[in-house]
């Protein structure tokens, strides 16, 4: 078996849905399982949802009659004369989401948060299941919360393989198209966990390595994986050939097309990746398997944004030894921050990190006690892989400030203003 998976921006309105159908005709869609994202930009809307549930905020219902209209506007849109059914369903799943709200006791955030946000992804699986059908493309629509077994470590799940990989085994049988839900799975209370924002490529994954399946494709935007970021690079290359080895570096400096975890499984039993356009789909694309490193063999640029430098001094000029890099490391993990880039000197240690879940301040805070901190906020972190000189000047001669430069024999990193 094969796997597909679609992410929010191939559906994110009724003329993606009717592509996905097109991409499906076009290929061989039997013997598949189909991950699906949630729509456009739902996530972000139930997201918001989940705030203002918090906030105890007025405009609460309302933002969910905007998440429930935006679906059925593709559902008119899709489905015309059959609208009825299609549209009740849709109301259906409106109606328990709202449930949840109600009936919900517990004031953990990120608990709350995996019971309401995965309602976008059952919003879009509904959807595009039943458009599936009545286009006779025979499928079955499949829970994937009774596949992805996972910890309660609620909003970034951890696996449970062995369960996984059994209840994948017992529901797939070859021959059928599954359509399911990227980014969702449940812990051993059935309570619904996700695996992170964008995890829907690390969920494709998992049930490529729990299969066996012979190949995974992740349909885009883009032609395939590209030198650079296209939204913040003028000049791009579609990049023919990565090996795993060199996926998992680019995916583990931000190059957002892949999330980082989903190349590890795959690499583990040489499953390979393609990364095709939705919009040319018999063209090549990329792919990710054994072999040479990169073909092209060319430099390759990622953009992190939204980065902060933090700069410790020690109060009384004493030297940063181990002793202290140890704590420094025990808070920086303890306040959730992913720690992207560090340099030390003898009184200075300096972090870049990316503070996902707003608890800057509170470690700031507990520094303060410590050190002399600088903070600086809003950077960018460019990193160039396979860097040449003509590469690092592209970077250096675009007026920006560089604040800290770091090299390595393949890789440099600029933290720039
Ligand atoms: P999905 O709909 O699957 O969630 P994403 O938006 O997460 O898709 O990923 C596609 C986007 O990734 C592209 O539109 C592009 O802006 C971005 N991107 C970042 N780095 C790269 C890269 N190296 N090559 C191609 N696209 C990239
Ligand atoms: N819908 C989820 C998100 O937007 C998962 C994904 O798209 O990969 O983060
Ligand atoms: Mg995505």
């Amino acid at each position: 078996m094969k796997i597909f998976k679609f992410g929010g921006a191939s559906v994110k309105n009724a003329e993606g849905v009717r592509n996905l159908y097109k991409v499906l005709r076009k290929t061989d869609h039997k013997n598949t399982i189909i991950v699906v994202s949630a729509m456009g930009k739902t996530t972000n809307s139930l997201e918001k949802l989940v705030d203002l549930y918090f906030k105890k905020n007025e405009k609460l219902y309302e933002h969910l009659a905007e998440i429930e209209n935006f679906h059925q506007i593709i559902v008119k849109n899709l489905f015309g004369s059959k609208l009825s059914s299609v549209h009740t369903l849709i109301k259906n799943i409106i109606k328990e989401l709202k449930e949840v709200l109600k009936t919900n006791r517990s004031l953990d955030y990120s608990f709350v948060y995996d019971q309401v946000v995965p309602f976008g992804e059952i919003l879009s699986t509904t959807i595009i299941h039943k458009f599936l059908i009545s286009n006779q493309i025979e499928s079955v629509w499949l829970d994937a919360r009774t596949c992805i077994k996972t910890d309660s470590y609620y909003r970034n799940s951890n696996l449970n393989w062995n369960l996984t990989i059994e209840k994948i085994n017992s529901q797939i049988k070859s021959g059928n198209t599954y359509i399911t839900q990227g980014f969702i799975g449940s812990d051993l209370n059935n309570f619904t966990t996700t695996l992170g924002r964008e995890g829907s490529d690390y969920s494709a994954s998992i049930f490529a390595y729990a299969i066996n399946a012979c190949d995974v494709t992740i349909w885009k935007d883009v032609p395939g994986v590209l030198n650079a970021d296209p939204r913040y690079f003028s000049e791009t290359t579609l990049l023919h050939h990565v090996s795993y080895r060199e996926a998992i570096e680019l995916a583990f400096y931000g190059a957002s097309v892949i999330h980082p975890k989903t190349l590890q499984p795959l690499q583990r039993k040489e499953i390979p990746l393609y990364v095709k356009s939705f919009l040319n789909p018999m063209k090549n694309g990329t792919s990710i398997a054994k072999g040479k490193s990169l073909v092209p063999s060319i430099p390759c640029f990622i953009l992190k944004p939204n980065q902060t430098l933090l700069r410790l001094f020690s109060l009384d000029f004493s030297f940063i030894i181990e002793e202290n890099i140890s704590d420094i490391f025990k808070l920086l993990h303890l306040y959730q921050m992913r720690v992207e880039l560090i340099q030390n000197s003898a009184i200075s240690f300096s972090v870049c990190i990316s503070d996902k879940y707003d608890r800057l301040n509170e470690l700031v805070a507990k520094f303060q006690s410590k050190y002399n901190v600088e903070i600086t906020n809003n950077l960018n972190l460019y990193t160039i892989r396979h860097f040449d000189q003509n590469a690092i000047d592209k970077i250096k001669n675009n007026g920006k400030k560089i604040l800290l430069e770091q090299r390595t024999q393949n890789t440099v990193q600029f933290i720039a203003d």
